[in-house]
């Protein structure tokens, strides 16, 4: 699961990183509030980020043309202006794709002097079974072409998990970005401020970019997180009711939280051949074999091991509203998993939809005879598979 920035500086400001003063907002009134605060404290400007779940903000444009979803604000009046302008419209940026991305948050807060950009972010290494602190002095911009273009400014930082972060890795961290004085034991702080956030409340990711040295109007400088971005572990969401509070099902594709409502592990991808499998190892070798083959998968879904008729009925339908779908490959193993339920599920869910894809079934183990029977005597056209290669080339053929 994904959340705004604004939650995640809430999330991080309780593990003690820095981050500007500011609060969400949903209409323009709600940001004149918050703007009357930050200016009557004494801030001469302010900043308005459109809250959603993509990066490149600054850099994006909305439909209406305005340029922007990240602005800075001199004024209350400033505040009402740009919360009218981005509250309601579409954004698109480099990470939303063409349809860009409903606004329907801003984040309201004081805008810090920005003296110095760097990135910070914390990952799981799945090659090392660790997690990493990755940090570069080229933040601010894009990582991805930093790590391209000159991967030896990205300083990385394993984690032994058993241990936890140990100060001196912090240091380094601090050390390895030019800092010194105030501002280094400011760094090493926040950094192991970061890392609690990221081990405690069970993400995958958080991304600082950009982290930065801020200058007060009194000149004193100090380190503060002016983006932050966290992702988390769907399966250790249960230990967090605070985080799943969060969840913003806007900003998540339909077909993926009506696959969740029948709690199928469902995940929409870009090919012509959906999948319906049970357990996610053979759902992925099915992708892979499609691959193979010269196809490429619509989805991933796993309707696990004991799903019922109506399990399956959802699942058909959910791959179905894709509108990239051109073929179905079913591929069960039964082990646990009655093959007849499968079959009874299909049939229902065909009928039910007026199917006129083509349909390719493989069935194999627990009750197969009996579920062949119930295809077989459906009168439905399904090509069957004897194999699970072969029922890949038979799909592959039939989309092309
Ligand atoms: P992103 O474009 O979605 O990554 O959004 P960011 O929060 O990273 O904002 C983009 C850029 O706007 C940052 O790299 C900063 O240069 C600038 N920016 C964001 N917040 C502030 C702020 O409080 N003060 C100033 N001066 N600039 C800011
Ligand atoms: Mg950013």
């Amino acid at each position: 699961m994904n959340i705004h920035e604004y939650q995640a500086k809430q999330l991080l400001k309780q593990y003690g990183v820095a981050v500007p003063a500011g609060e969400p907002a949903t209409t323009p009134e709600q940001a004149k509030a918050i703007a009357e605060k930050i200016f009557g404290s004494g801030h001469k400007l302010a900043v308005v980020k459109s809250q959603i779940h993509a990066g490149g903000r600054g850099k994006g444009t909305f439909k209406s043309g305005f340029q922007g979803g990240v602005k800075l604000a001199k004024s209350v009046d400033d505040v009402v202006t740009l919360a009218k302008a981005m509250l309601g419209q579409v954004l698109v940026t480099k990470q939303t794709g063409p349809d860009g991305r409903l606004v329907s948050t801003i984040l309201v807060a004081s805008a810090e002097t920005i003296k110095k950009e760097f990135y910070l972010a914390i990952l799981l290494d799945r090659e090392n079974s660790r997690p990493v602190i990755m940090a570069s002095t080229e933040g601010g911009v894009d990582i991805e072409e930093v790590a391209e273009k000159s991967p030896e400014k990205i300083l990385k930082e394993w984690i032994d998990p058993a241990v936890g972060i140990q100060p001196f890795q912090a240091r380094k961290i601090a050390a390895g970005l030019g800092l010194k004085g105030d501002l280094f034991n400011a760094c090493a702080k926040l950094v192991m401020g970061v890392y609690k956030t990221w081990w405690e409340c069970d993400a995958s990711m958080v991304e600082i970019n950009p982290l930065c040295i801020v200058e007060a109007a009194d000149g004193k400088e100090s380190m503060c997180a002016v983006d932050a971005k966290i992702g988390l572990d769907d399966n250790a969401l249960y230990r967090h009711k605070d985080i799943q509070e969060m969840r913003d099902l806007n900003e998540e594709a339909p077909l993926e939280i009506e696959a969740s409502k029948f709690a199928l592990n469902y995940i929409k991808l870009d090919g012509s051949i959906a999948c319906l499998v049970n357990g996610a190892g053979l759902a992925m070798a099915t992708m892979d074999i499609i691959q193979h083959f010269g196809s490429n998968p619509a989805n991933f879904l796993d309707v696990g091991g004991g799903a019922s008729k109506e399990q399956v009925t959802a699942a058909f339908k959910i791959i179905l509203q894709d509108p990239n779908v051109k073929g179905i490959f079913v591929n069960i193993f039964g082990g646990i998993m009655d093959c007849n339920i499968i079959a009874t599920g299909i049939v229902a869910a065909v009928k039910e939809t007026g199917l006129k894809l083509p349909l390719v079934v493989r069935l194999e183990g627990n009750n197969v005879v009996a579920g062949k029977k119930t295809l077989a005597e459906s009168g439905l056209t399904i090509i069957s598979g004897d194999s699970m290669a072969d029922a890949a080339k038979k799909v592959v053929a039939a989309v092309k």
